[in-house]
């Protein structure tokens, strides 16, 4: 039996308490159900304030299968799933949210699509009707812009749900960035990948941690971490005004010759100044957006600290 591949199932929780009870219970026979396979759920509580951690630890007096990192607080859900994967022991990975947002039955697929070959299996959601219409277009937006500047393609409507090999866990693991925009860093990495279609369910308790600010801020780490076209996009912005205010001299120029001095505009000259003055604003900004992750970057502090570690000692059915 110990030869039957070890599957990891990673979950960041945070303040999830209300979720935790329907969660096992939800997916141990789910898990339990999948032929020829071991597995260990590793729980990682991302510094929650209820009393999550306290129920994941119950859990794993329970079940032996069931193991418990504590970080010693709050360090995002992206910092929480690289401590999960980091955690992980299996021969495959499957990154999976606690909100059971996800369908735990769809973990079965995504292992027959692994047993044809495939080193990562993605699952992505048919239809977003659970999402709010305006989370469904922000996230088309996001997804449109990123592939647009970015040069890995990150795929549409797929979340962090998804199956990996020992292999591709280890090749993650050897990035040393310390801004984890884990989407992007899974599409990095590359390997043959097949994809399984299901559709995403409602959140089953609790609410959602991402407000639109936070997702906003999301969009931009994704994109400044794998595209300088923002960066590189001043040139030729700069280049082009520049252009642009010496073919409107040379005019101006002919223009005086011609018909002498008007009535000087003041008006025209207010707006080229502000207008020119808030694009190099926005272009200050975008460098302060990637010299801030420059800065945190060569700091070089590790993503997520570890409290504890609870190790499930109960022998599991
Ligand atoms: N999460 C986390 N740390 C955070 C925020 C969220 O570990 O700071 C976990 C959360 O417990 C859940 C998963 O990340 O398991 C996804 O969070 P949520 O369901 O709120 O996100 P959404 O599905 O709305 O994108
Ligand atoms: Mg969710």
């Amino acid at each position: 039996m110990d030869s039957f591949p070890l599957l990891s199932l990673v979950v960041p929780f945070y303040n999830e308490e209300e979720m935790i009870g329907q969660f096992f219970a939800r997916v141990i026979p789910e898990l339990a159900r999948i032929p020829d396979i071991r597995f260990e759920i590793v729980c990682v509580n991302d510094g929650s304030r209820d009393r999550t951690l306290d129920h994941l630890v119950a859990a794993s007096r329970r079940d032996g299968r069931v193991r418990v990192i504590d970080l010693t607080r709050n360090f995002g859900k992206e910092a929480a799933l690289t401590a999960a994967i980091h955690e992980a022991r299996g021969d495959l990975i499957v990154p999976f949210d606690a909100d059971l947002q996800d369908p735990p039955d769809v973990i079965g697929r995504l292992v027959d699509k692994w047993r044809e070959g495939y080193d990562v299996v993605l699952a992505r959601r048919v239809d977003r009707n659970a999402d709010s219409l305006l989370k469904q277009w922000t996230a088309k937006s996001f997804y449109h812009v990123h592939n647009d500047v970015a040069d890995v393609k990150i795929p549409e409507n797929v979340g962090d749900f998804r199956l990996f090999t020992r292999t591709v866990c280890e090749a993650l693991k050897a990035l040393p960035e310390s801004c984890r925009f884990m989407k992007g860093l899974f599409a990095w990495v590359g390997y043959r990948t097949a994809v399984v279609d299901y559709v995403r369910e409602a959140r089953a308790a609790g609410k959602t941690h991402f407000s639109g600010w936070k997702l906003w801020n999301f969009a931009l780490e994704g994109i400044t971490s794998f595209s300088t076209l923002p960066l590189r996009v001043w040139t030729y912005l700069g280049l082009s005004v520049a252009l642009l205010a010496l073919a409107c001299a040379f005019w101006l120029a002919v223009r005086t010759l011609i018909y002498g001095i008007d009535v000087p505009g003041y008006a025209s000259l207010a707006t080229a100044i502000l207008l020119l003055g808030g694009i190099q604003l926005i272009g200050i900004g975008v460098l302060g957006e990637y010299i801030g992750r420059i800065y945190l970057e060569s700091k070089g502090r590790p993503v997520y600290l570890v409290r504890q570690r609870f190790e499930g000692t109960a022998p599991h059915a």
